[in-house]
């Protein structure tokens, strides 16, 4: 079977088809404090997170998803690479990540902070699977902003 792979390093493969295969942090949080999905209707990629957020930090998360193997990878890769961090953090990580895979000279991305993530980077040679890489990330940029505005009503109303 293909899962759609295009052809990147060996090493790399297998990191992907790894994650893809058995991905991490699976699933749906019973009660999560924010949830999000999106889509890419020109691969056929659903994604789905939900996350947990207590003092500042992703105290845990969850994705439900289908699709290629580039994009049910990439989400498996981000659960654990923002799982535990503060969102300062997260937030760093998702710019970083969004800047390989999309700017052609992203030098100052720190690689050892991407984690497996960084096996993607062979995908930006193929801009049509560079949006299955960065789908789960775009759902995550959607979940904070929504947690922002959510923390930002609730302040509203304190007041
Ligand atoms: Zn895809």
């Amino acid at each position: 079977m293909n899962p759609g792979l295009p052809s990147l390093d060996e090493l790399y493969r297998e990191v992907i088809l790894d994650h893809y295969q058995s991905p991490r942090n699976r699933g749906r949080l019973a009660d999560p404090d924010v949830a999000s999905a999106g889509s890419n209707p020109l691969c056929g990629d659903e994604i789905e997170l939900s996350l947990r957020i207590r003092d500042g930090q992703v105290a845990d998360v969850a994705f439900e998803g289908r699709g290629c193997s580039i994009s049910q990878a990439s989400a498996s890769m981000m659960t654990e690479a923002i799982k535990g961090r503060p969102l300062a953090e997260v937030r760093e990580v998702l710019g970083a990540f969004k800047r390989l895979m999309t700017e052609r000279d992203a030098t100052d991305v720190d690689l050892a902070a991407l984690g497996d993530l960084e096996a993607l980077q062979g995908v930006r040679r193929y801009p049509v699977r560079v949006k299955c890489a960065v789908l789960p990330w775009n759902v995550l940029q959607e979940s904070l902003d929504l947690y922002r505005a959510g923390q930002a009503r609730a302040r509203a109303r304190e007041e």
